[in-house]
């Protein structure tokens, strides 16, 4: 999170990275969580998180993880997570994406 110093204010870029990370706080997977906002032409127009498709369980809800239960690390086995990626999860929602006309902001922990 950036935040500003001696009054002065973030630019644009950190305060999307801010917000993508505040809703990376809303990831349902307990092992990692990410966050995503979508911007065009200096407007923030969709946002997400990795989360589970709707009517699937979640992992925070189960209290594990497939990935912590085979102790993966970073870059393995994304694919046995029930959790899909932030802005995946957001493209689900209905909105129609046309990527090259806008930036897309991902932050993860
Ligand atoms: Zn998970």
């Amino acid at each position: 999170m950036v935040i500003p110093k001696n009054g002065e204010r973030i630019s644009k870029i950190d305060a999307y990275l801010n917000c993508a990370e505040n809703f990376a706080y809303r990831s349902t997977c307990i092992k990692r969580k990410y966050g995503a906002v979508i911007v065009k032409d200096d407007a923030v127009i969709s946002t997400g998180y990795n989360g589970s498709p709707r009517g699937f369980e979640n992992c925070c809800d189960l209290g594990t993880c497939p990935r912590i239960q085979k102790n993966m690390h970073q870059g393995e086995g994304y694919g046995i997570c029930r959790a899909i990626h932030a802005f995946e999860n957001k493209s689900q929602g209905g909105y129609d994406m046309a990527l090259k006309y806008e930036d897309v902001f991902r932050l993860g922990s």
